[in-house]
């Protein structure tokens, strides 16, 4: 289920994995929609998702630094760390004690149906399935409902995995909560106009597929990237994101980009062809990302300010989580 946010304040809970820098894919599907509920006065918790990079991986590589550009990336767009709370998994350990009781709320059968990490399994570097893929999105219940989130702003790909948390916080309020005073919220996912960005290869743009334009990426590396994106043969531009996904969403991403739409952007393009408009959006995200690039280079200087920046959410999130999984362990009756 999806739904702009109704509350004047509703606490917000989103992610990512440091897995890699962020690209353009989480901009347009999800980063957007958090500076702008921010600035509304959400109250934002954004988790740094460390201990589910081991999901489709045995070992995680550079993971301190992917951390840091994680927290680069997120103050370069707008994240204010005055407003939001910036936190990694790892540094939380009472969220993940509400992973138990959560388990017990699931059944295999549903863990095997999500259609996102039948996809993942699809992308995994891993030989073997493990169990931590198959219940990461039980893990991400624990990181929604631990700050008893009501808004998640995500791409589409994280549908069936908001759909999972709605079904664990309704059943524990059945099982464990009293009669008309839930202990959770069933939260509620927020898509952005831009839920699936595509990648150069025609697939869902992701850091670990190597198809990714980082935010923090260079001018010239942008339009090298670009210029290998995967289009079609036909010359006449034209937006068709059924027939034609890759030439649309490059199509969606310049209009984005020149706050146009794409439709428009098409006909400007007409039949000059793919290298017209690779050399169109090759300049409308150089041009868009331009302030946020700058500011970026700057925040780069300055390391100790941002692990600065992760100890006070840390702190935060410990005491938010500490306090839910007091309330979880009264309703089990087991403190
Ligand atoms: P990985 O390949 O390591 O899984 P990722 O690019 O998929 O990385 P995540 O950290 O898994 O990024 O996802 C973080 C958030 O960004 C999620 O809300 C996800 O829905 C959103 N997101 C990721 N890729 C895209 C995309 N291509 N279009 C729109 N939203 C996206
Ligand atoms: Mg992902």
């Amino acid at each position: 289920m999806t739904a702009t946010a109704t509350r004047p304040c509703p606490r917000v809970l989103t992610g990512d994995r440091p897995t890699g820098p962020l690209h353009l894919g989480h901009y347009f599907g999800t980063l957007q929609n958090r500076v702008r509920l921010q600035r509304e006065g959400a109250d934002l918790f954004v988790v740094i998702a460390d201990y589910q990079v081991l999901t489709d991986r045995d070992v995680a590589d550079r993971l301190a630094l992917y951390v840091q550009e994680l927290v680069l990336d997120y103050l370069a767009v707008g994240l204010d760390p005055e407003h939001t709370v910036i936190f990694t998994h790892s540094a939380v350990p009472a969220l993940h004690q509400l992973l138990l009781p959560f388990l017990g709320l699931v059944s295999v059968a549903e863990l095997q149906r999500n259609p996102t990490v039948k996809d993942e399994i699809a992308h995994s570097r891993q030989v073997a399935v493990s169990g931590l893929m198959l219940t990461y999105p039980v893990h991400q219940a624990a990181d929604i409902l631990f700050c008893k989130a009501q808004l998640v702003p995500v791409g589409q790909d994280q549908l069936p995995h908001l759909e999972a948390t709605r079904t664990i916080a309704r059943r524990f309020n059945a099982r464990f909560g009293k009669p008309g005073s839930p202990v959770f919220p069933e939260p509620q996912a927020l898509l952005s106009q831009a839920p699936l960005l595509l990648g150069t290869d025609g697939g869902k743009m992701s850091k670990s597929r190597g198809n990714a334009i980082a935010l923090g990426a260079s001018e010239d590396e942008t339009a090298r990237l670009l210029r290998g994106a995967v289009t079609d043969a036909d010359r006449r531009i034209a937006y068709d994101p059924v027939g034609r996904p890759e030439v649309s969403s490059l199509l969606t991403l310049a209009a984005l980009c020149l706050g146009s739409d794409p439709q428009a952007v098409a006909e400007g393009i007409g039949d000059a062809g793919a290298s017209r408009l690779k050399a169109v959006v090759t300049e409308a995200v150089n041009e868009y990302l331009r302030p946020v690039r700058a500011r970026r280079a700057e925040l780069a200087e300055d390391r100790g300010y941002l692990r600065d920046v992760l100890a006070r959410g840390n702190a935060r999130a410990n005491e938010v989580a500490q306090a839910t999984l007091a309330e979880v362990l009264e309703a089990m009756g087991m403190h």
